[in-house]
């Protein structure tokens, strides 16, 4: 009796524990059922992000690929444009009147210059003149030119003009711009500007450079990539000297000779080139060269003014995506002083630097000329300097030159002489372009 009693309990409590299992396992197979649930919300989930990750991939794919077409053609749009505007381009820049104290009087006083126009293209001399009978009459000398920047104009306005054509550099076009003028009205001043120059001072060398930097780190996401080296030589009595060598220029140990390729490229012989890695680099490259103009001769501006400067940077680029290539070359060319010296007197090494940098000079004009005037021949080899710069005049280039002058009335005569210079180049334009894009491994 007693024994069905405890069995009767255990079934009891064993019932109760059955059943106490049951709701474990209800509640058990719900959680299962929720988290099988939640892992089917997540797959979906999943499912959709992958199919909007796979969709925005397209879309980065093909909004990479319309940002390099229309880089393309931005590049034709550029250059397009650049043509429209003439190959061949002469700013007049007017240097500002010294106002060192050291200048005498004669210095400062400054010729009546007007700036007729409003779009900045015109300038305009006026002289008095005493007639006989002592009346004054007033005699003026009317230039027009593709811009002309009066004493006020800043660095930062004049390289405003010229980016251009360093964009055009980095499109895969040859580019020169020279700066012409009588010693003292402002060519080193344009385009290298005063050494260790702060940003706001610096000439057109470094600008170019660091343009050139920026433009080719945002060419990078277009799948551009560029190297960059740099040249810089003196042309001093039609001989080369390096002016990135360690050997001075002054005592130049090697001869260098120009060479011409068959694809249109021109070297040196022996010449130092620097890769520029950094924007920083220009700096230290343009004080070594003052050093090496400096050693030996006895001033040197002096030396300077007799010689021609000619900082060369070449530029190549590839699109490994694209295929296409690009190399262009940028000449930035500091000339000889343009004042008429005379031949009468000057004996030895006077008469033969005069000769070189007045032979050279007007061969630069007359190369010009011919290209213009499409000659059959153009007379680059009458002169070191268009013929180094020869694949990069005429044909497949643009050119653009500085004529710097001096405000005051001391130097008046030559002011007319390089303002006539100059209008004789403005004449001129060159045929249309072409550049030396290529696509790499296309016939
Ligand atoms: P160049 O190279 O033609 O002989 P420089 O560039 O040496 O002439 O200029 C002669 C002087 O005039 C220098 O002291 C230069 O700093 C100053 N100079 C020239 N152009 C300017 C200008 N635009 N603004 C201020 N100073 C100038
Ligand atoms: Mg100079």
């Amino acid at each position: 009796m007693q024994e069905n009693s405890s069995l009767r309990s255990t079934i009891s409590t064993q019932s109760s524990n059955c059943l106490a299992l049951e709701s474990d396992n209800r509640a058990l197979k719900m959680k299962i059922e929720r988290t099988e649930d939640t892992l089917i919300q997540r797959e979906t989930t999943i499912e959709t992000l992958e199919r909007q990750l796979s969709e925005s991939q397209v879309l980065v794919q093909e909004l990479e690929q319309r940002i390099r077409y229309e880089e393309t053609i931005r590049r034709r749009l550029h250059n397009t444009i650049q043509e429209l505007k003439g190959n061949i381009r002469v700013f007049c820049r007017v240097r500002p009147v010294s106002d060192s104290p050291s200048a005498s009087r004669n210095e400062t006083t400054a010729a009546l210059i007007k700036y007729p126009d409003p779009e900045g293209r015109e300038i305009e001399f006026a002289q008095s003149i005493e007639s006989a009978t002592g009346s004054q009459t007033q005699k003026t000398y009317p230039f027009t030119f593709d811009k002309v920047f009066q004493p006020a104009s800043t660095q930062d306005d004049v390289f405003e003009e010229i980016s251009q054509l360093v964009q055009s550099a980095l499109d895969g076009y040859n580019v020169c711009i020279f700066a012409y003028g009588q010693t003292g009205s402002g060519k080193t001043h344009t385009m290298e500007g005063p050494l260790n120059a702060d940003a706001k001072s610096m000439g057109m060398i470094p600008r170019s450079v660091l343009q050139i930097y920026e433009n080719a780190k945002a060419l990078e996401s277009k799948g551009w990539e560029y190297t960059m080296e740099g040249q810089y030589v003196e042309i001093y009595n039609e001989s080369i000297n390096d002016l990135l060598g360690n050997d001075g220029a002054d005592a130049p140990s090697k001869k260098h000779e120009i060479r011409h390729g068959t694809n249109g490229k021109t070297t040196i012989t022996d010449i130092t080139t620097v890769v520029l890695t950094s924007p920083e680099k220009v700096a230290a490259l343009l004080t070594k060269a003052a050093h090496n103009r400096s050693v030996g001769s006895t001033q040197m501006n002096e030396r300077s003014s007799r010689s021609h400067c000619v900082f060369t940077l070449r530029l190549s680029g590839r699109n490994s995506i694209t295929e296409e290539s690009s190399e262009g070359v940028l000449n930035l060319i500091d000339l000889a002083g343009s004042e008429r010296l005379s031949q009468s007197g000057a004996t030895g090494d006077r008469l033969k630097e005069t000769q070189a940098i007045n032979k050279s000079l007007s061969c630069l004009g007359d190369v010009i000329y011919a290209i213009s005037n499409k000659d059959p021949h153009i007379p680059y080899r009458n002169s070191k300097l268009t013929y180094l710069l020869q694949n990069s005049l005429g044909g497949n280039s643009k050119t653009l030159m500085f004529v710097n002058i001096s405000p005051l009335m001391s130097n008046f005569n030559e002011t007319l002489c390089s303002l006539r210079f100059a209008t004789k180049v403005n004449a001129c334009t060159i045929g249309t372009a072409t550049n030396k894009r290529a696509v790499v491994g296309k016939p």
